[in-house]
């Protein structure tokens, strides 16, 4: 069009319009040139800008189109390659994304867009452009990536949800096992390989491993973390100081990184395999009892959120702890004798029940004996109420050394006692109470300097006397209490049973 040439502003020929156009468009323009056995390529025109892009030469280029590919990230280059051959095979568009390098050494992401034509000789040439679109990448990557943290933290608040409803719903005696459930639940969600639950002793100088979660192929080491000294270990120690002190957490990323000083930490952790920990306190009664933590056999980064949301756990197992004490406490409370500390009625109904139902399913005999103190009313007028608590704890201590850790011992209401012999018979139980009748005649009971001399009544039912068909808790608590007034009537100091008052 050289009519045109004096027209355009500045008398610029048409020749050396387009170089000055296309250098003050953003991208790179080209003419890019493939021969028609596809082993030559060139840029018969490409803009300046690919100076001070990618620090090449644009004559270079005229040349030899080969340079363009040394700037393209080596990972690209195959897709680069083969999305031409595409393009100029089907004589489709050429729109390809790769990274390419920068002048600066930086890679960028950048859009080819360009037309192919194919020529008479068989060679085909693209016109179009190449664009930096690196902002537009910058922002779809960061659009995913809050796209998935997001869900990650929905993902997690749910977890908690569900878990503390589970805690809640699942109620009390069940505590191992909703602790296990947290440990697998919160494993899984943070691709951890083992999560656990640890105790620290009275004095903190042992810890104990209670519960942990493993995942599958990874060895337990709850096993071999039992009563494990604290001392042993002065780097763990120290960490263990700050987790009660300060509330702290102890993270590891590198078990390999360790410092010099935690040389028998770095020793074991590596013998178990770990190289990635992360540890957070857990408190009840408002101090650190132990800690929860997660392990991983590979390295890997905590991200400090992830600290809070395991933190968050943390305090979730702790609630759940503090939540089963207080219910132990209570049931306790409720079944246990304050002045005696030993187990009131209220404990003894349930295990009578047991005793009986493993009576009529194995046989097993046992052997109730109600025990009542003789003239105990005496003591109380005499002495004192507290003398008469005196000797209803003496006596409790008659009971226990005479009796298993297998037999029930019960304050029944206020002086009188109910022991259940397990797997007795009457004959047994016969000498049993006998002795403890006889120790009790002989005992120096001694209160703020006064001598008190006491006596006991017993009376004595085995379960299946008389061949009772049919036992319940209260024939069998009904029958000893017939014969105690027996053993009352005939004295006192003595017990009866089926077959009546004895002294042996
Ligand atoms: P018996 O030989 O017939 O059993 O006469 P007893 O005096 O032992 O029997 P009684 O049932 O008349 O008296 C029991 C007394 O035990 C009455 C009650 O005040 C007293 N007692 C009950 N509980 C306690 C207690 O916790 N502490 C004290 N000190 N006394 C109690
Ligand atoms: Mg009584
Ligand atoms: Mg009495």
């Amino acid at each position: 069009m050289p009519q045109f040439d004096d027209d355009w502003p500045g008398n610029l020929r048409s020749t050396e319009l387009f170089p000055k156009l296309a250098s003050g468009v953003p991208g790179v323009l080209f003419i890019y040139e493939r021969s028609a056995d596809g082993h030559h390529q060139r840029y018969p025109f490409v803009s300046e800008r690919v100076r001070e892009l990618f620090g090449i030469d644009p004559a270079d280029l005229q040349k030899d189109g080969e340079r363009v590919f040394s700037v393209i990230h080596p990972q690209d280059v195959a897709g680069v390659a083969a999305s031409i051959a595409e393009s100029a095979s089907k004589l489709t568009p050429w729109q390809h994304q790769a990274r390419m390098r920068l002048a600066s050494g930086d890679y960028h992401w950048f859009e080819s867009d360009s037309i192919p034509e194919l020529q008479a000789d068989g060679s085909i040439l693209w016109f179009g452009q190449f664009n930096d679109i690196q902002p537009f990448k910058d922002l779809e990557f960061s659009l995913r990536e809050s796209e998935a943290e997001f869900a990650f933290q929905a993902g997690f608040q749910k977890l908690i949800a569900r878990l503390s409803t589970d805690f809640i719903t699942r109620g009390f005696g069940n505590i191992d096992e909703s602790i296990n459930q947290v440990l697998e639940a919160i494993g899984e969600f943070f691709g951890v390989d083992r999560a656990y639950l640890y105790r620290f002793s009275e004095q903190r100088s042992e810890m104990t491993n209670t519960h942990e979660w493993c995942r599958n192929g990874v060895e337990p080491l709850i096993g071999s973390q039992q009563q494990v000294q604290i001392d042993t270990f002065a780097w763990w120690h120290g960490q263990i100081d700050r987790m009660i002190w300060e509330n702290g957490v102890v993270f590891i990323e590198d078990v390999d990184a360790l410092p010099v000083e935690a040389a028998p930490e770095k020793a074991l952790l590596t013998e178990q395999g770990v190289s990635s920990m992360f540890c957070v306190p857990v408190r009840t009664r408002g101090v650190v009892s132990g800690f929860f933590g997660v392990d991983s056999l590979s390295q890997r980064v905590w991200r400090i959120d992830q600290a809070d949301l395991l933190i968050i756990v943390s305090g979730l197992l702790s609630g759940a702890l503090e939540r089963h004490r207080l219910e132990e406490e209570l049931l306790n409370q409720s079944i246990r004798d304050p002045l005696t500390g030993l187990h009131n009625r209220r404990y003894l109904y349930p295990r009578l029940d047991e005793m009986i139902a493993l009576w009529n399913r194995e046989g097993q005999p046992f052997v109730l004996a109600l025990f009542d103190i003789d003239h105990f009313k005496v003591v109380n007028d005499t002495l004192g109420h507290l003398a008469g608590d005196y000797v209803l704890r003496e006596f409790t201590g008659i009971l226990l050394a005479h009796t298993r850790a297998t037999d029930v011992v019960v304050r029944f209401g206020g002086e009188e006692f109910v022991v259940v012999f397990s797997a007795t018979d009457g004959q047994a139980a016969g000498a049993l109470v006998n002795r403890i009748i006889s120790r009790v005649r002989v005992y120096d009971f001694v209160f703020e300097g006064q001598n008190i001399s006491l006596t006991v009544s017993a009376g004595v039912a085995a379960v299946g006397d008389n061949g009772a068909a049919d036992p319940t808790s209260e024939t069998l608590i009904g029958e000893a209490d017939n014969r105690l007034y027996l053993a009352k009537e005939a004295g006192r100091d003595c017990f009866a049973n089926a077959s009546g008052p004895s002294r042996l």
